[in-house]
């Protein structure tokens, strides 16, 4: 007979005695409960209740006969994640620390903005396996990479916790780790956000982060789910790059890296964002902002500019705004769309690269 393996790479015919449903795909969700001797449409409605109803159990998904649901709960359980601080930031940045089933602990930042929009910031590693160091997760070191079931349960708590009229409407893997190390479990978790019978968020609300892992970009772009690819530049030579972040400039330096860029067989109307800290008297001198010119010349890419947030025993300064507008400004001049960021829960260490497990022990 044909062994079936799961997406964690298990045999669903030798399944432990409960399976997370999270850890499934949908089609392994339709297979198990086929196991069951339930039909197609049932899957659907169990796959409903949790990505789109966000049911925290199987008792609460009412439209399932008693009977099936005490069947699902003996044969199945949805993991969770639990919360072990949840801080709010005066401009009503929320920042979640969870703890994995391990006692891995990870952070999770809920930024809100203009309008409506509510953008998570979810981790993919504990810890990182990058060293860049003007980075707090960078500290760590590496614990490990985290599941799909791990990724996806971030968006599935904090949604949890909002109001019915508030939702999730983009997501960025931008939070503890480098996505890309954990490529299988990231592009998984990607799918499950943008299809439809998933979180059913546009494509375009969904950005993966990388420190610029090549040959990962490049299986990421040539692959089947299509989000939009940040890449942190950060530096306009390799000696600045090699200064702040050592690890991945050693392995692709950023000739070979603007290189592989501009080959990216980008769809249509996509662009690269390139994500620049501006480190006060290291990379924000308007010589910079003209190489910076010369490297992304040929790229499909917009710039996002990202004041430095400090943190106690911090290696650099922020560059002032001053100079910051100077340095856009300059960009802008030679027609390069630049935003920049506007730095988000500062007050409880929730901004960009401030993320640490620091509670664990
Ligand atoms: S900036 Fe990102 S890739 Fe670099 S150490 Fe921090 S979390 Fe890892």
């Amino acid at each position: 007979m044909m062994q079936i393996q799961t997406t964690e790479n298990k045999d669903l015919n030798t399944l432990p005695a409960k399976q997370n449903l999270l850890a499934l795909s949908f089609e392994e969700v339709t297979l198990f409960l086929s196991r069951l001797g339930w039909k197609r449409y049932r899957s659907e409605q169990v796959l409903s209740w949790i990505y789109k109803q966000f049911a925290a159990d199987f008792e609460s998904m009412t439209n399932l006969s008693k009977s099936d649901r005490r069947l699902l709960s003996e044969k199945a359980v949805l993991s969770h994640l639990k919360v072990v601080t949840h801080q709010k930031s005066s401009d009503g940045t929320e920042k979640f620390l969870f703890e994995l089933a391990d006692g891995k602990q990870i952070e999770t930042v809920l930024i809100r903005s203009e309008k409506k929009r509510r953008t998570l910031c979810i981790s993919s590693q504990a810890g990182c396996t990058l060293d860049c160091n003007f980075c707090l997760t960078a500290q760590e070191g590496l614990k490990r990479n985290l599941r799909v079931d791990e990724i996806i349960n971030q968006f599935l708590s904090v949604q949890a916790t909002l109001p019915d009229e508030e939702s999730i409407t983009n997501v960025v893997l931008m939070g503890m780790g480098e996505p890309l190390a954990n490529l299988n479990a990231v592009t998984a978790a990607c799918e499950r956000m943008i299809s439809p019978m998933g979180l059913n968020l546009a494509s375009r609300r969904v950005t993966v982060s990388t420190a610029g892992l090549i040959p990962q970009i490049k299986t990421l772009i040539a692959g089947p789910v299509s989000v939009n690819l940040s890449i942190s530049l950060n530096a306009t030579t390799d000696e600045i790059r090699s200064r702040i972040m050592p690890k991945v400039n050693r392995l692709y330096p950023l000739k070979e890296l603007m290189a592989a860029c501009r080959a990216l067989p980008l769809p249509p109307r996509r662009s690269i964002t390139f994500e620049y800290v501006m480190l006060s008297g290291i990379n924000d001198s308007l010589e910079d902002a003209a190489r910076l010119v010369q490297l992304v010349k040929g790229i499909q890419c917009k710039i996002n500019l990202i004041p430095f947030n400090a943190y106690p025993g911090a290696l650099y300064q922020p560059t002032p705004d001053g100079q910051i507008l100077r340095f856009q400004d300059w960009l802008h001049q030679h027609k390069i769309r630049t935003t920049i960021r506007k730095s988000k829960g500062r007050d409880i260490l929730a901004a960009c690269g401030q993320l640490t497990s620091e509670f664990e022990n």
